[in-house]
């Protein structure tokens, strides 16, 4: 505990022991909360669990009038304010699922100087009655949470985050706080010029979680992949299993629980009464799984789920973080671990070509699935690559935390493979006209007959059967690294390879192609102990 210097500061810090019950502030808290309550507007990066929370309910309580907090979580504002009234914290929150009355209630609060907090939905500032409500009160502090939403860059953008600015206008005396845990240099600097905070001071937390052991494996048969890992490393462990989509939530939330491991669905086609239940027995329980879509989790606040597993691919290394940083907030060993294969490549590339938006929109989503591939398909410490997407220096030495620091992948030279695979995508595409599939392509190379081989005449192709030194599972892993390198593309929607700029350097021999060997059994011990 600190000798704080200002009355400000020494308030602050009576109010964290008094309300909070906590002894002393951790990491910037300290700093961050005298500069908003002395007035000053800030931008909080602080990685999920780091305690942004306080950041501004602090300053809040200290401040005279009502902290308003911009909250995009409309499902989590009753928990939020009925956690703070149990700390007797006078919170309160307007949005869309009360009625009349209860609206009416918490205005009168807010008027009459009763409140703390109080929590609004960002659409709630399009209404002129809600910004006449606001200019009708005394406010201490706007909050801005899940600050990342203002950013049309960014996986979670919400248009009405861009009324936001209007805020400063409105009221230039009143302190702003924006936060969020999911930031890379750019999203600051789209955050600070579109919430129009020029001079709002930056706190920038470090993004590692140490005692997160990152984990990628080739996918096999994911779902006993998934049974293995768990009951080897995480026997009566709480975690969260995330898939794409609601149907294989479903399907491997049953195959865990008839292999005798608890676990319950969680997506957005499920009733909300079921929704909470099963999010309540999550929060409240010991050692149960949640199978869900990413429609799960945002918000939740449990500090001992010691894994996070991946079934498929997430679409960029924001929501990868995210998702994964919801292990271990308790700072003990955790693991985020994930199986990622050829077909997540395929679908998600498909996904984004027959997604809606427009071609801007679909560069972006390109370039963030490029660098989530980047990071599946690394020889590198995988700690690193994280820490290096969201601005920040790795330790060159690599983290010994991460797959690829306890067990370094091997490479191994696949330059002939390439070409094989190239080869026989421009066969098809020359000779025959034809486009196909990954399945096919590695038909053909192995020389395997199949109904559709002969269908189409494909073992009259010279490069039939070139490939039968590797086996199907190789090839398949080497045209997800020719799809991750940018050397082969996908089209369609069947999914069907096709070349790109890059692969002629390739056929013409002017470059060599290094591949990661696919390791047979990914072992990984048990990580070392909270850093
Ligand atoms: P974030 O919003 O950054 O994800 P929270 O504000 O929800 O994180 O805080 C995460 C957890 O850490 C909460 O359980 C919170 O009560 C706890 N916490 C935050 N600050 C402190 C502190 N100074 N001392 C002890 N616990 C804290
Ligand atoms: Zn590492």
């Amino acid at each position: 505990v600190t000798e704080g210097p200002g009355a400000a500061d020494s308030e602050a810090l009576a109010t964290l022991h008094r309300v909070f019950g906590y002894e002393a502030f951790r990491g910037e808290q300290e700093a961050i909360i005298e500069h908003v309550v002395a007035g000053g507007d800030a931008l909080v990066l602080m990685p999920t669990g780091g305690g942004k929370s306080l950041c501004y309910q602090i300053p809040a309580l200290v401040r005279p009038g009502t902290g308003v907090v911009i909250s995009p979580l409309i499902a989590l504002m009753q928990d939020q304010v009925d956690a703070l009234r149990a700390l007797g914290v006078r919170a309160g929150f307007i949005n869309s699922t009360q009625d009349f009355d209860e609206r009416r209630l918490v205005e009168a609060e807010f008027l009459s100087g009763e409140l703390d907090l109080l929590y609004l939905a960002p659409e709630r500032l399009r209404l002129d009655s809600s910004l006449d409500l606001l200019s009708r009160g005394k406010i201490s502090v706007f909050a801005i949470d899940e600050a990342h939403c203002v950013s049309q860059w960014g996986h979670d953008f919400r248009p009405d985050y861009l009324s936001l600015s209007l805020l400063g206008e409105r009221w230039p005396d009143v302190p702003r706080i924006a936060l969020t845990a999911t930031a890379t240099r750019a999203t600051h600097e789209e955050i600070t010029r579109r919430l129009n905070l020029p001079t709002a001071r930056h706190f920038v937390a470090s993004f590692d979680r140490p005692n997160i052991q990152y984990r990628i494996v080739p996918k096999a048969d994911p779902k006993k992949q998934l049974l293995a890992f768990l009951r080897q490393e995480h026997a009566g462990d709480a975690g969260i299993v995330y898939c794409l989509s609601r149907n294989s939530v479903e399907r491997t939330a049953e195959f865990l629980t008839a292999n005798g491991i608890e676990a319950v669905p969680y997506h957005a086609g499920l009733d909300a009464g079921t929704r909470a239940a099963h999010q309540s027995r999550f929060l409240r329980e010991d050692g149960l799984i949640v199978v869900a879509t990413i429609a799960f989790g945002m918000g939740i606040d449990k500090p001992d789920v010691r894994f996070v597993a991946h079934l498929d691919l997430p679409k960029s290394i924001e929501g990868y973080y995210q998702e994964t940083g919801r292990a271990g907030r308790d700072g003990l060993a955790s693991t985020a671990w994930m199986a990622y294969g050829l077909n997540d490549v395929i679908q998600q590339r498909k996904l984004i070509q027959s997604g809606e938006g427009d071609e801007a929109f679909r560069r972006r989503a390109s370039a963030h699935l490029d660098s989530m591939l980047a990071l599946c398909e690394t020889a590198q410490c995988r700690r690193g690559q994280l820490l290096a997407y969201f601005g920040q220096d790795p330790d060159p030495a690599g983290c010994g935390n991460c797959d690829t620091c306890v067990t370094p992948p091997e490479t191994w030279d696949g330059t002939v493979a390439a070409q094989k695979v190239l080869s026989t995508v421009v066969r098809l595409q020359r000779e025959r006209g034809q486009k196909f599939g990954a399945v096919q392509i590695v038909d053909i190379l192995l020389g395997k007959r199949t109904g559709k081989v002969i269908q189409f005449d494909h073992d009259q192709l010279s490069v039939f059967g070139i490939g039968t030194d590797l086996g199907e599972a190789e090839w398949r892993g080497v045209i997800r690294q020719l799809l991750a390198q940018g050397l082969l593309a996908v089209e369609g929607e069947y999914g069907t390879l096709v070349l790109t700029e890059a692969s002629g350097s390739v056929l013409r021999q002017e470059r060599e192609v290094p591949l990661r060997k696919e390791p047979e059994k990914p072992a990984v011990a048990r990580s070392r102990s909270a850093g």
